[in-house]
């Protein structure tokens, strides 16, 4: 079979693989809907988890199964299904303790495109089909749907993090398609004011029909300065961080009030440390809390995320700015999320 890979870190090409083995539990699939994200950018061309060769990229697919193994209840060959980018093993301990994405170890419940062959391929590898699959609603569009593999857990998440409440007031900090997907997260979970930090129009433009209030441009000065000016010098309850380095959490600390929380989302590709500034940190008393975390994936976060969908409550079609005809177009969308032209959210290749 044929796959978009990671050579090496800089490096991409198409190589040939054998088709991945069907485990009892598993299922294979082929896909309808692929879309590449800012997480393969930084692991190819920043090398963020290091070097991979001959890796098959891409975690991000609406997918139609080929193949289940012996033991899987739930799902049959034929089946039209949401694939989550973070498929954990959900009888492991850290499962059991409450952190599925972290089953096998740190971050181990990400496998496509980071310990195994990703969905850029024309057949893919998922494990535990009854614990990470969810099958696709009749109606619901695959570009729209394959938002739910990443963007959608993965911006939403940040508002869970953050432990958002009714009528906080909530900063966001990045609104590429993670951040827009916080704004959404943090509105449907009550956020008051919601200022949400970007300057890309489009992005701009979709953060406000998600909720945002207030709009922040960070390149027109500093968002300390302009937080602070629009809350007359209080601050926000909470921030997620959907953008940005390791510089952001300055920012981020500095703006959240005592007792606040920073949920960051952000997949920090470059930089040593993060440094949290001691005076207002509260001199390490400010009860100031900062959280980060991957996704959740699996089954049941995937139904009710494409319930949403289905009530109409969330539009994820909104950041598929750019859509592709034909599995081989998968490079010039992968180099597009490279290149990141300032019109572009999320492109889709439909299959
Ligand atoms: P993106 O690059 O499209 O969006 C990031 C946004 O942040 C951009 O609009 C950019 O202009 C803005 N930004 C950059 N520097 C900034 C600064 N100093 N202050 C404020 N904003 C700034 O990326 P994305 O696809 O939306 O993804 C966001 C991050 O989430 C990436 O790092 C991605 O790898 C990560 N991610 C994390 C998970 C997870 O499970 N935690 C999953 C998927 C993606
Ligand atoms: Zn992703």
């Amino acid at each position: 079979m044929k796959g978009l890979a990671m050579l090496k870190i800089g490096e991409i090409g198409w190589i040939e693989k054998e088709n991945p083995k069907c485990g009892p539990m598993d299922a294979i699939c082929k896909p309808i809907a692929l879309a590449p994200c800012t997480s393969d950018v930084h692991t190819v061309w920043e090398g963020a988890i290091g070097e991979r060769e001959n890796m098959i990229l891409g975690h991000e697919a609406v997918g139609e199964i080929v193949e289940v193994g012996n033991l899987v209840k739930d799902f049959k060959v034929g089946d039209k299904v949401i694939v989550p980018a973070i498929t954990p093993d959900w009888n492991s301990i850290e499962a059991q303790n409450g952190f599925p994405m972290h089953s096998g170890g740190m971050l181990a419940g990400w496998k496509f495109s980071n310990f195994k062959d990703g969905v850029f391929s024309e057949y893919f590898h998922v494990n535990d089909a009854d614990g990470n699959l969810a099958l696709l609603p009749e109606g619901v569009d695959p570009a729209a749907a394959c938002m739910l593999s990443d963007m959608m857990p993965t911006g939403f998440h940040g508002a869970e993090l953050a432990d958002i409440q009714y009528g906080d007031s909530v900063l966001v900090i990045g609104i590429g398609p993670v951040g827009l997907m916080a704004v959404a997260g943090a509105n449907l979970k009550g956020a008051s004011h919601l200022y949400a930090v970007g300057s890309r129009p489009n992005c701009i433009e979709i953060a406000k029909e998600y909720g945002a209030t207030d709009i922040i441009n960070y390149k027109e000065g500093s968002i300390v300065e302009q937080i602070m000016s629009k809350t007359k010098g209080k601050g926000v309850d909470k921030v997620i961080i959907a953008g940005g380095t390791v510089d952001t959490f300055a920012e981020a600390v500095t703006v959240l009030k005592p007792g606040g929380i920073i949920g960051n989302i952000n997949y920090l590709g470059e930089g040593e440390f993060v440094k949290i500034p001691r005076l207002e940190w509260g001199v390490g008393m400010g009860h100031k809390t900062i959280v980060g975390g991957l996704m959740l994936g699996g089954r049941l976060r995937m139904e009710k995320l494409v319930s949403l969908l289905e009530t109409s409550k969330i539009d994820t079609s909104k950041l598929v700015t750019h859509t592709f005809q034909g599995f081989d177009k998968l490079e010039e969308a992968l180099l597009l999320m490279k290149d990141k032209p300032r019109d572009l959210i999320k492109p889709v290749v439909l299959i």
